[in-house]
């Protein structure tokens, strides 16, 4: 049986740390794995990665079948991704409102590039390159910042941040 995790916020150490590698021999991964699909679910989230349950290795998961009514191409959409390395492809940037799992409460518009390609491993080890515009972009590019220890709310302007200090600080344990 899966667990339900418990999610790290702002102000947790885990969420700034730059998250290590992972082999195929790597204790339990195959269990961790599970308990990030049951995490995810249990918090209504369409991504979640390994440091927000507060373990500093490069997995995150995505599910974005929900939004197949918006985005059609996102049917079936639901991959593990190991040890990903991401490339911003030539191409324009999005504006698209963001939250994340590990700051309740604040969603803000974030820019980021629109094409990317993307090389990791799927829970069985194997190599996968793909390229991803849209919608799938922009939430690996968001699960991707968790492994570098970057936040979504790291991109906004000064002012938004000034803004937000009150619902950022309440994040903060
Ligand atoms: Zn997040």
């Amino acid at each position: 049986m899966a667990n339900v995790l418990k999610i790290s916020t702002l102000g947790d150490s885990v969420l700034r740390q730059i998250a290590l590698p992972v082999n195929e021999d790597h204790p339990q991964l195959q269990e961790f794995i599970s308990d990030l699909w049951a995490t995810m679910y249990r918090t209504e989230g369409i991504g979640l990665a390994a440091p927000q349950v507060g373990k500093s290795i490069r997995v995150f998961v995505i599910d974005l079948d929900i939004l197949k009514d918006e985005f059609p191409e996102l049917k079936g959409f639901k991959k593990v991704f190991i040890n990903p390395q991401v490339e911003i492809l030539k191409g324009g940037k999005v504006a698209y409102n963001e939250g994340c799992l590990s700051i309740p409460g604040v969603n803000k518009k974030v820019t980021r590039p629109d094409a990317i390609q993307i090389t990791y491993q799927d829970e069985n080890f194997e190599t996968h390159t793909d390229r991803y515009t849209g919608f799938a972009s922009r939430v690996i590019q968001h699960e991707y910042d968790h492994l570098e220890g970057k936040l979504f709310v790291d991109y906004l302007n000064p002012l938004t941040k000034l803004l937000l200090s009150k619902k950022l600080h309440s994040n903060q344990k």
